[in-house]
């Protein structure tokens, strides 16, 4: 049985690898110095993630694929490495090495082992209590408060991308940088992507974004931590956007029984619908539900509807697979539970 270690609830904190900033090169990436495993570790819109090891020192690593199509595929990746590359914190993915050879770009990340956050959660041996909830929020508020102090926005927080670093410790990092802007708090700056599940209302309305756009995506993680349910969720993509501009969620299901008020002020302080009320991410570090260690340490989180939403997830995920290798003609083979 997995437990929250009192006296060390994170653990240490060291990257695999000593930081290092990273120039994207031209041409393939190198087969003289990395192993590049069939494993696949996981697949996101744009990217296919490999194993991978530098054959030299046997780090480990992961090989992120994304194929460029077309100037503003480039861009994008140039960004993203861009970004990524100057953002040096334990709570964020490191970047190792990056290659483009003009139609792919291969992005060499630090390997992170433990799955997604979600994922493990739900697992029959992990005890998923209201003080590991706060762990894990901390640290993602952590990594958002390093991310917001280099005036960087993630604009893509959600549980995908939180991943944990073992099957054994609860250190969690935020990963993809694809969707990430330089923030200018002197320019106005609207966006028109995002998971319609987790974005702000002023992304739902093309109005200005800002700090506490990724601060709303974070009250999101938060509730569906909590109840395994998500509170903006609709039939169709329209109707969650619609809720969320509303801002139409409450804590009335069974799920919240359970539920510290601590922890639902800390929700309701970041699902604000104007930005300016919402917790920044000093004021959530500081709110007591993450300062105070004596809060719910005990109370178990009822994690039937996690599961659920986990596995609903899996299958939307394997759907879209499904579409995506159809299109390319290959066979498929999925193990969904
Ligand atoms: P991404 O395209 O960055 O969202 O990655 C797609 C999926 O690949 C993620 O949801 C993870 O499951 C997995 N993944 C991405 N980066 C890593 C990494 N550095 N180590 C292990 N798995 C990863």
């Amino acid at each position: 049985m997995i437990v929250v270690d009192e006296n060390d609830p994170i653990g240490e904190i060291e990257a695999s690898f000593p930081y290092r900033d990273v120039q994207l090169k031209k041409g393939s990436i190198s087969r003289d110095i990395y192993d590049i495993s069939s494993e696949e570790l996981g697949r996101g819109t744009y990217g296919t993630v490999y194993l991978c090891k530098e054959k030299t020192t046997g780090l480990q690593l992961a090989a992120k694929y994304v194929k460029v199509t077309c100037k503003e595929d480039r861009r994008n990746m140039e960004r993203e490495i861009e970004i990524m590359s100057g953002l040096h914190h334990p709570r964020i993915i490191q970047l190792y090495d990056a290659y483009d050879d003009g139609s792919t770009i291969v992005c060499v990340l630090e390997l992170i082992q433990g799955g997604e956050l979600f994922e493990r959660v739900i697992e029959e041996d992990y005890v998923l209590t209201e003080k590991a909830c706060t762990i894990f929020i901390r640290q993602i508020c952590e990594g958002v408060d390093f991310l917001h102090s280099r005036d960087i926005l993630h604009l893509d927080l959600k549980p995908e991308n939180v991943l944990c670093l073992s099957r054994e410790g609860n250190r969690i990092k935020l990963i993809d940088f694809g969707m990430a802007r330089r923030y200018d708090p002197t320019k106005q700056l609207q966006i028109l992507f995002g998971t319609a599940e987790f974005v702000a209302p002023e992304i739902v309305n093309f109005d200005a974004i800002s700090y506490c756009t990724d601060m709303w995506a974070v009250g999101v993680i938060c509730y569906v931590l909590l109840s395994g349910l998500s509170p903006f969720m609709g039939d169709t993509d329209i109707d969650t956007m619609t809720n969320v501009t509303l801002c139409k969620y409450n804590f009335d299901d069974d799920a919240f029984n359970q539920v510290s008020e601590c922890a639902k002020d800390f929700v309701q302080q970041l699902l604000q619908k104007e930005g300016t009320k919402r917790l920044t991410t000093q004021g959530a570090l500081n709110h007591p539900w993450l300062i105070d260690s004596a809060f719910n340490t005990e109370l178990h989180v009822t994690k039937t509807k996690l599961k659920r939403y986990v596995i609903k997830k899996r299958w939307i995920k394997a759907v879209n697979t499904i579409i995506a290798l159809r299109r390319m003609g290959a066979k498929i083979d999925l193990d969904l539970v």
